[in-house]
């Protein structure tokens, strides 16, 4: 890509935002791999190329194996509880703050845009802040079982029961949390414009969630490293890193000394 032209690019994007009055973020792994968070369901990505997230990241093996779940899970835990968001996910609180988006739809379980201090935050995929018990369905906060987890390796347990807990993050095979899927959907129906940060639209439903909109006539932003098939339906396309394009945008939108 030429340099003007992606001026011209970032440019139309910035004017697409300043004219908008209802945009929505839809953002996916690529937002946080930037953060040092790997894209799990890639799994040629280093540290899980020795994992088929088929078989240890689903509901299956959960019920049978909960051992060999944590045991895959258990560097992630660690990469979420020390990762720091990046600027793109502050740019997109930014721009939530100012007025100018409505909400992230995200597909990571990471909390980073909540660190970032978005707050209309949509986790299709759930998150690990809390966990359930598979036996009797209490359900706990998991600030200090996740830390232990960390410590100890150990498959965390019920306090009253004894039965396994599952976070409540959503897994292969398992349903996406309705009232989310519901919200989202209910977000986008209103919006005029999407920007989709660091997704390749690989994943049902993140991957379908934008076609109603798009056929209302919303526009639509791409940041991503790779195409999407949504690509020849957006007004922008940038093949650019999220960590670089977002703050631009932002800083276009509010001006760079805004907070
Ligand atoms: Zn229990």
């Amino acid at each position: 890509m030429k340099l003007d032209d992606l001026e011209s690019l970032l440019q139309r994007a910035i004017s697409l935002l300043k004219n908008s009055k209802h945009t929505v973020a839809l953002t996916g792994a690529g937002i946080s791999t930037p953060s040092g968070i790997p894209d799990f369901r890639s799994a040629h990505s280093g540290l899980w190329k020795r994992y088929d997230p088929m078989e240890v990241a689903s509901l299956m093996v959960f019920r049978h194996n909960p051992q060999k779940f944590y045991e895959w899970i258990h560097p992630l835990a660690q990469q979420i509880r020390d990762a720091t968001p990046n600027p793109a996910h502050v740019a997109l609180a930014r721009l939530e703050k100012a007025g100018y988006l409505d909400g992230v739809i995200t597909q990571n379980i990471d909390a980073l845009h909540h660190r970032a201090g978005s707050h209309v935050i949509l986790e299709l995929h759930g998150h690990l802040r809390q966990a359930t018990c598979v036996s009797c369905y209490e359900v706990y906060d998991t600030d200090g079982i996740m830390e232990a987890f960390i410590q100890s390796g150990e498959v965390p347990r019920c306090v009253k029961c004894g039965g396994v807990l599952k976070p409540n993050a959503v897994l292969l095979g398992e349903q996406l949390p309705y009232e989310v899927v519901r919200s989202a959907e209910r977000l986008l129906a209103k919006c005029e414009l999407m920007i989709i940060a660091g997704s390749s639209l690989q994943v049902v439903p993140a991957a379908t969630l934008p076609i109603p909109a798009l056929n209302a006539g919303a526009k639509l932003i791409i940041v991503n490293h790779t195409p999407t098939y949504l690509d020849e339906r957006a007004d922008v396309v940038i093949h650019g890193d999220v960590e670089t394009v977002l703050p631009y945008l932002a800083d276009g939108v509010l001006g760079k000394n805004h907070e």
